[in-house]
């Protein structure tokens, strides 16, 4: 919410979305001095910046184009300074834990290993026997693993609430409960949003609203092929050290936090902006964890959540200034690693906007570009 107690001046840059991609957005501008407002339909941190899993990496990197590990290398470069630097300013603690990613029974060893060889990121390939060490919570295997060790998680809601906080701390304009319903356009520049509180001009507007950024791009000759993909989770109640490595195995994994709870992830549903729980995706997901952590037989489970991702093809981003409207930017499409690509896809849309060397080749996240079909997007979004 706008603070009450302070005038806020017409912004230099108004976002439209309050996720991770948004917030992140507005905190880096305010830093480089800009009058920024935030407005988000709901509230800020709670839709897929809430319901994510927090890994911060994809979960099989290797299957992902070059322009998806370039810029998650970048970010996990940074992510223990950004989220100490959180920490500090809010007194939030975003939770960054390097605890590893151990993949089990990986398709592709080759691909995984030449992978690590050329992004230059610690990989080991483990016996079933080395893997069992690594986390004993694990049942009995056969398999060969591969272990990332160098690999981290931040905790979704935290994450969420150390952003908000620190917008508040630098002065953005917060405008929760109020979606944007339109752009204002006048010969191919934007000069702001249309919302139910009427017309907020600006001459520069960040779109990052996640899963619905199309919406306000209908119309427009150049698309956003970002469509809402449904993912379900579980959290367990566990005790403390239980589990204390994230697992992935094929399509499931688990993610321990550091009180001990256990997240159990993920579906992938193509069902619209669908939010809603089944009973067929926990009996699933729970029965997943249960044969991979036995333990988790005996714990609770605490909650079971959906969220709608940004789904785009191959998973690259879309970052930059939009072809037909001058002053117009776009942030979106992160798919399944929003949190981990964060900090990378925020800093090169702000080097694009201020006119600063980019950290990495624009063209390949630009709008308009082609994009080859993917084994992690498999529909044509
Ligand atoms: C189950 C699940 C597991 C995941 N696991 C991981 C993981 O382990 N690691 C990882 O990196 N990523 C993960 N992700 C993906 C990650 O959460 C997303 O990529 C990321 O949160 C996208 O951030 P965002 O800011 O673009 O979107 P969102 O967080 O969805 O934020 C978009 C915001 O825009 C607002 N908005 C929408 N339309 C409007 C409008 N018209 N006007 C104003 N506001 C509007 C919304 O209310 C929302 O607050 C996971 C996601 C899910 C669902």
């Amino acid at each position: 919410m706008s603070d009450p107690q302070i005038k806020y001046d017409a912004p230099d840059c108004i976002i439209i979305g309050g996720g991770v991609i948004g917030m992140l957005c507005a905190r880096e501008l305010a830093g480089e001095g800009l009058k920024v407002t935030l407005l988000d339909k709901g509230q800020t941190g709670q839709e897929s910046t809430w319901a994510g899993g927090g890994i911060l990496s994809p979960l099989h990197p290797w299957r992902y184009p070059d322009a998806v590990s370039a810029m998650a290398r970048w970010s996990q470069a940074r992510y223990p300074e950004f989220a100490e630097a959180l920490k500090t300013e809010t007194g939030v603690d975003p939770e960054w834990v390097q605890s590893g990613v151990l993949v089990l029974d990986p398709e592709d060893i080759d691909g995984a290993l030449a992978w690590g060889k050329k992004w230059q990121t610690q990989i080991e390939l483990l016996s079933a026997d080395e893997a069992a060490i690594r986390e004993p919570a694990m049942a009995p295997r056969k398999g060969n693993a591969v272990w990332l060790p160098k690999l981290a998680q931040a905790r979704n809601p935290r994450m969420g609430r150390a952003l908000t906080e620190s917008l508040h701390r630098r002065r953005v304009d917060i405008r929760e409960n109020c979606a944007v319903t339109g752009l204002e356009i006048a010969d191919g520049h934007i000069r702001g949003v249309r919302t139910a509180e009427g017309i907020l001009r600006a001459d520069r507007v960040i779109l990052a609203a996640g899963a619905w950024s199309p919406q306000l791009t209908n119309g427009l000759q150049t698309t956003l092929k970002v469509l809402p993909v449904r993912g379900q989770m579980l959290v367990f109640r566990a005790p403390e050290d239980l589990v204390t490595r994230i697992v992935l195995d094929g399509p499931r994994y688990v993610i321990p936090r550091l009180d001990g709870r256990v997240l159990a992830g993920s579906t992938v549903e193509f069902v619209g902006f669908n939010k809603n729980t089944t009973e067929s995706a926990r009996e699933d997901l729970q029965a997943a964890a249960i044969e991979l952590i036995p333990a988790l037989a005996n714990c609770e489970i605490e909650h079971h959540w959906a969220g709608l991702r940004p789904g785009s093809p191959n998973g690259v981003p879309y970052i930059g200034e939009h072809p037909e409207i001058s002053g117009f930017y776009i942030n979106t499409g992160h798919y399944r690693n929003g949190l981990g690509l964060a900090p990378a896809a925020v800093h090169l849309l702000l080097d694009l906007m201020l006119e600063r060397p980019p950290i990495l080749p624009p063209e390949d996240y630009a709008l308009g570009q082609q994009r080859p079909p993917s084994a992690e997007f498999p529909r044509d979004a």
